[in-house]
């Protein structure tokens, strides 16, 4: 049996994880957009300076070897060939399949608030590369406006304090939508 998992992340690892305790014999073939592995939780540390790239991995250095996965990094899947069970990879090449676990996660939802879409300076936060780009725009910024106040969004604001962003004014308001 040939398993092949999309997405390194939480649940693709895990995946893996338990993929190989169920099933000692199978052949696992991870394929991940990112080439390297960090936590989403921890990304408001990573705009402060608080913690490095590296400091956000959270797997074990060993993965490949303990889990006996090929490692497919930096590609992305671009589409299932249902008919020859293949998974499309984003360098060209294809992998075929048994069975494939999809844990490609989600993206940011941006609200139907009229102007967002094509504003400037709107950024989600989610992947480190929405972070990088944050941070580079924050770095001369006095205004800064964070939406949602739920997890992601008080990470946000965290990060901006660990930015040293800590003469902003935070106003919280709710229920304006
Ligand atoms: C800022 C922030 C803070 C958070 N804080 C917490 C917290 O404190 N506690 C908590 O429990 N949860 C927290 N979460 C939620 C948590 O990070 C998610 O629940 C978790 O990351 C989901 O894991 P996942 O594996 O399903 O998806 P993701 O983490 O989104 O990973 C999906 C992976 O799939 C890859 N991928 C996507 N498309 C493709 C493709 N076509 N081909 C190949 N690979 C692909 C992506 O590159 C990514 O590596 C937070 C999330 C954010 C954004």
């Amino acid at each position: 049996m040939r398993y092949v998992v999309i997405g390194a992340s939480a649940a693709g690892l895990n995946g893996v994880r338990q993929l190989r305790a169920l099933q000692p014999d199978a052949e696992i073939v991870l394929v991940s957009k990112d080439k390297d592995i960090y936590s989403r939780c921890i990304l408001h540390h990573y705009m402060g300076g608080i913690r490095t790239k590296k400091e956000l991995m959270f797997v074990e250095e060993d993965f490949e070897d303990r889990y006996r996965v090929e490692w497919r990094r930096g590609v992305a899947c671009t589409g299932l060939d249902i008919r020859r069970k293949q998974v499309c990879l984003s360098d060209g090449g294809g992998v075929s399949y048994d069975k494939v676990l999809l844990a490609a996660g989600s993206c940011t939802f941006l609200p139907p608030v009229e102007g967002l879409r094509e504003a400037k300076g709107v950024y989600g936060f989610r992947n480190i590369e929405d972070a990088e780009a944050i941070m580079e725009a924050a770095a001369g910024a006095s205004h800064i406006v964070v939406m949602g106040g739920g997890l992601t969004g008080l990470d946000c604001a965290a990060g901006f304090l660990h930015m040293g962003k800590n003469r902003l004014w935070w106003k919280w308001r709710s229920g304006f939508w």
